[in-house]
């Protein structure tokens, strides 16, 4: 039995295939999947697809990226793809607030220095109040702290957050010790079968602490799309790894998740 933390079904490259990409999940034994929303759109989306299937499980959020889109200055836009949509993010906590019940863990959320330098003021303030609705609600957090990572950490423990999960983590490996040191858990995607980083970590940090997400479709172990029936390829390089068999390491792993979601991983 294998556990995927972190995945973006509702995304455009899985339109009209999520009901598929679910079942070619429990097929491959990934009797678990989280299924992270961003923002208003997605939200809603991952709460009627997770109602059809019982190994996926929703996290609603906002992505810090577009905790800021109302502020965004569209013409000045420097990437390539499109700036994300403005809605009110106030409004939008509210509404994760008043479903949170339903909800296994708040996120994605976070901070973001990568994608966006400006608003970072904005991007806490999101962040600080879904901690709050996760505090409220007893529920997990599912982070993304991409060029934050200690910033996110500090906020953290700063507001008393005993449970969370820092995704697809690109900070220094010193820090991710000091993450897992503080009870925090750290997931890993299925490109560590090529990513030096992610074996380090797996390496290094206790087995205790130790997640597994896709990020999907991102991160996958090769040039394709990723997607949660992948998982088992991560979970047998970070198997050896670890010197385990691959039995043992998922056994790990599934009790990490029932640990800090409190839901059964089969
Ligand atoms: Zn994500």
């Amino acid at each position: 039995m294998f556990v995927d933390v972190h995945a973006h079904l509702i995304h455009p490259s899985f339109a009209g295939e999520e009901d598929a990409v679910a079942v070619r999940a429990k097929q491959a034994g990934v009797t678990r999947v989280i299924v992270n929303g961003l923002e208003p759109r997605s939200n809603r989306a991952v709460l009627e697809l997770c109602r059809r299937h019982e190994n996926l499980l929703p996290a609603l959020g906002i992505y810090p990226v577009d905790a800021v889109a109302h502020l965004i200055d569209r013409a000045a836009w420097p990437h390539p793809w499109p700036p994300p949509e403005p809605f009110d993010p106030d409004q939008e906590i509210d509404f994760i607030a008043s479903v949170a019940s339903e909800l296994v863990a708040i996120g994605e959320c976070g901070l973001d220095a990568y994608w966006v330098t400006d608003h970072m003021p904005e991007q806490e303030r999101v962040l600080r109040r879904l901690v709050e609705v996760a505090l409220a609600a007893d529920k997990p957090l599912i982070l993304h702290t991409r060029k934050a990572e200690e910033r996110t950490f500090a906020i953290l423990q700063e507001m008393g957050v005993t449970r969370a999960d820092f995704h697809c983590f690109g900070g220094k490996l010193k820090l991710a010790l000091q993450i897992a040191e503080a009870g925090y858990y750290l997931s890993i995607p299925p490109v560590v079968v090529r990513a030096e980083s992610f074996q380090k970590m797996v390496q290094k940090l206790p087995l205790e602490r130790l997640l597994t997400e896709t990020d999907c479709p991102y991160m996958g172990p090769d040039r394709e799309r990723n997607e949660p029936a992948k998982v088992p390829l991560g979970v047998a390089r970070m198997a050896e790894l670890r010197h385990l068999d691959v039995d043992t390491m998922a056994a790990h792993l599934a009790a990490n998740f029932e640990a800090l979601f409190r839901v059964p991983a089969a």
